[in-house]
């Protein structure tokens, strides 16, 4: 507090400034010491903050009677808030809910961006549904997709052929001014984009008539997508710089395309295994047969053993779907089931009885073992 200048002194005026002189001069010091024509200059930051700190309490009629009749002691920036603002650090606690809209980065405290730096482009997301098959082998697609590309005529610059931005002189290019509010608190001086320029730091005269100033065009495209073998539903792939154009020479965004897998008839899916179920008569399951499974690969051979099970699962080896990582490929697993004879003729069903007759419950294990059970 001792080694403090008086506020006047800083400003470079004398102590019966009018109102008006007291902001002329603010803006004349704070625009020699401003952060962004001074980079990496301590001294010019110091003297910034200072001048700041000056003209929070000179331009408030109350605060300039207190430190007119006490000095420094009559606005020590302990009691209120008085250019909290500025360094950005200031705990707001509770009050930050209500000024909070107020805040958006103080002044010099490194959260504003830089709005000519080179910016990445958003990305893009859509989906894709294809068969059960394209994703167990993989596939090429085409997807059509309305991105912003870097208009060609001006090369991103927004400007007409021959001519060129102007720094915007509000903001001097930092697409950010101070704002100075009024609150119970206190002044808070808080940055918030520039009017001037909309933000962009930069103004743009003769605007590149393609892109009205923009630098980008809204362009339908076309693109191949290359799905791999082994993908799963929901699963996303995405592919590196087809997404909306960068800013300031940044790179593109991706292109994110989220995988639906459509339902098979057949085949259901669990990791890199295929399941099926599959009906067999009841003969087929008694003496055994050569049967014809359906696969992702198309029909293959299986022998079926004599006295098979209705439920029974067997297992067709390498005929799921191959691991998207390319290390090889999961399996089949088929369970058959028996199919029970409907509608069956006159001749049949004596047949069937005569067989029956033929029957003793010894053939039948399963079922001997049951009822046994249930006696006790
Ligand atoms: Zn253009
Ligand atoms: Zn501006």
């Amino acid at each position: 507090m001792a080694d403090k200048r008086d506020y006047y002194e800083v400003l470079g005026i004398s102590k019966g400034a009018s109102e008006d002189e007291i902001k002329k001069a603010y803006k004349k010091m704070a625009r020699k010491y401003h952060p962004d024509l001074n980079p990496d200059n301590k001294e010019a930051e110091e003297k910034f903050k200072e001048v700041n700190e000056a003209y929070e309490v000179l331009s408030d009629p109350n605060k300039k009677a207190r430190y007119d009749q006490y000095g420094h002691a009559g606005v020590d920036p302990n009691f209120g808030a008085g250019g909290a603002g500025f360094d950005g650090s200031f705990d707001f606690g509770d009050l930050g809910d209500i000024f909070g809209n107020f805040f958006g980065g103080g002044f010099g405290g490194g959260r504003r961006t830089n709005p000519n730096a080179p910016q990445r482009g958003e990305s893009i997301r859509l989906s894709l549904t294809i068969s059960f098959e394209e994703a167990a082998f993989g596939c090429e697609k085409e997807v059509t997709v309305e991105r912003m590309e870097q208009c060609g005529t001006c090369g991103g610059s927004g400007c007409a052929a021959g001519a060129t931005p102007e720094v915007c002189p509000d903001c001097h290019g930092s697409g950010q001014v101070q704002v100075r509010r009024q609150t119970p608190m206190g002044v808070f001086a808080t940055s918030s984009p520039c009017g001037r320029c909309g933000g962009k730091g930069k103004i743009i005269h003769q605007p590149c008539p393609d892109c009205r100033g923009t630098g980008a065009v809204r362009k339908r495209k076309t693109i191949k997508a290359s799905v791999p073998a082994g993908i799963d539903n929901g699963q996303t792939i995405s592919i590196r710089g087809q997404g909306h154009a960068g800013k300031n020479g940044g790179p593109a965004g991706d292109l994110l395309i989220t995988i639906t897998v459509r339902p098979h008839e057949l085949f259901r899916r669990e990791g890199t295994s295929v399941l099926c179920e599959a009906p067999i008569t009841f003969a087929q399951a008694v003496l055994g047969a050569e049967l014809e499974i359906p696969t992702i690969d198309g029909k293959v051979k299986y022998d079926l053993p004599e006295g098979t099970q209705s439920g029974t699962t067997f297992r067709l080896k390498g005929k799921g779907i191959p691991s998207i990582n390319g290390r090889g490929r999961g399996d089949q697993y088929v369970t058959v089931y028996i199919e029970t004879p409907r509608n069956l003729n006159k001749e049949q069903k004596e047949a069937l009885k005569k067989f029956a007759e033929t029957m003793g419950d010894n053939n039948y294990e399963e079922r001997r073992k049951f009822f046994k059970k249930s006696k006790k």
